[in-house]
């Protein structure tokens, strides 16, 4: 086995998975084997132990700085993914009296949390973007919400289509975010959210974990009718150790939020944003139409920016050529084909300066 180094390092597009932060592998791998003298590697040790606690307490407490997370907040780690929480949400908060419930539908994954949902309740979705082929989004003013919904949900992000929400609604009604692709990536404004979830793997660290964040009110409610392990309140009690956790994941987040910290955080996650996808929406821009992004301008997302070329032949080439000039994972969902670049917290500006340039090339020599 080789071990990799900083230097054979490419720059991966990946849509999650994705790129992490050099500095958090590299300190893993300093530690992995024996964590701090400990004489054996964090996730050989009991999930009881101090040490575990610690790095569990501190990944929680970043977390919580970072994103500014009030009071009126709990935060969990959970196994499961986003996935999980599709039908997690719906069996917690539709199982008392209201079983309803409102939904947005902006797109692939927005289509899968209404899935579940409708297993438990009556799903009043109150916006679908068909109309656009999920390439646009509602000003979120001219949204009407049902007052007697349980709850709004909506796709901060979606990862396949490339919308974002940039605002989001005024409403008594709490609203309950999947925020798997951009989460800290920009502050929120909390009062609005009764919940915001994200599976780990494109801004928080490696796959295998979701995080929650629940408003108290709301995880009191929650009905112990529900099996252990979709139960927020359980998990709460338990101190968000219900079960044996992910350790490896929550000691990756810990180094992940360290990394984002020293850097500046959310302001710092958000100005780094802008720029990268600016580079990138800017080339597609200024190639002449020889790219086109299918977004509606006013929600493009800062993490997944789509585009397409003139033919499915010269996207494949495209494709295979940014791959062999080490740009990888440039190929869009398969359920949408084209092109994707997710561009996520751990990207260097310098990996959107070289697609951006290796796009200007190709158009060039393509055209
Ligand atoms: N929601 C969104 C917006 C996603 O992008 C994804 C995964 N790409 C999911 C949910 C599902 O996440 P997981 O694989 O962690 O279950």
């Amino acid at each position: 086995m080789t071990t990799q180094t900083a230097t054979n390092r490419i720059f991966n597009f990946s849509a999650g998975p994705c790129t992490l932060p050099l500095e958090v592998l590299e300190a893993a791998q300093s530690q992995f084997v024996d964590y701090g003298g400990e004489g054996m590697s964090l996730i050989e040790m009991s999930h009881r132990s101090k040490t575990v606690d610690g790095v569990h307490t501190e990944a929680l407490s970043l977390m919580r700085e970072l994103l500014g997370v009030p009071d009126t907040h709990h935060i969990l780690f959970l196994g499961g993914g986003a996935t999980l929480q599709f039908s997690m949400i719906p069996q917690n908060l539709l199982a008392g009296d209201n079983k309803k419930a409102a939904y947005t539908h902006s797109g692939a994954w927005a289509k899968k949390a209404i899935g579940d949902a409708k297993l438990f309740g009556d799903i009043d979705v109150i916006w679908d973007g068909a109309d656009s082929d999920y390439a646009s989004l509602p000003d979120p003013a001219t949204l009407s919400v049902p007052t007697d919904a349980a709850y709004l949900h909506l796709t901060s992000n979606e990862t396949i289509g490339g919308v974002q929400w940039k605002d989001f609604p005024t409403t008594d009604v709490p609203i309950v975010a999947d925020m798997s692709s951009d989460i800290l990536s920009r502050a929120l404004p909390w009062e609005k959210f009764g919940i915001v979830y994200a599976g780990a793997q494109k801004n928080i660290g490696p796959a295998g974990m979701a995080l929650v964040i629940i408003r108290d009110d709301i995880l009191q409610s929650c009905p112990d009718n529900v099996p252990l392990y979709a139960n927020y309140k359980k998990h709460q009690g338990a101190g968000s150790m219900l079960n044996t956790p992910p350790v490896f994941q929550i000691w990756m987040v810990k180094l992940v939020l360290e990394w984002l910290k020293g850097k500046g955080g959310l302001v710092y996650a958000a100005d780094m944003a802008a720029k990268r996808s600016g580079i990138v929406y800017d080339a597609i821009e200024n190639s002449g139409g020889y790219y086109r992004c299918p977004v509606d301008a006013d929600y493009r997302s800062p993490m997944n920016v789509v585009w397409r070329l003139p033919s499915e032949e010269l996207e494949a080439k495209f494709i295979a050529e940014a791959t062999a000039a080490g740009l990888s994972g440039l190929k869009g969902h398969r359920s949408v084909g084209g092109c994707r670049a997710s561009i996520y917290n751990a990207m260097p500006v310098e990996g959107a300066e070289a697609l951006a340039t290796f796009m200007g090339e190709f158009a060039k020599g393509n055209g």
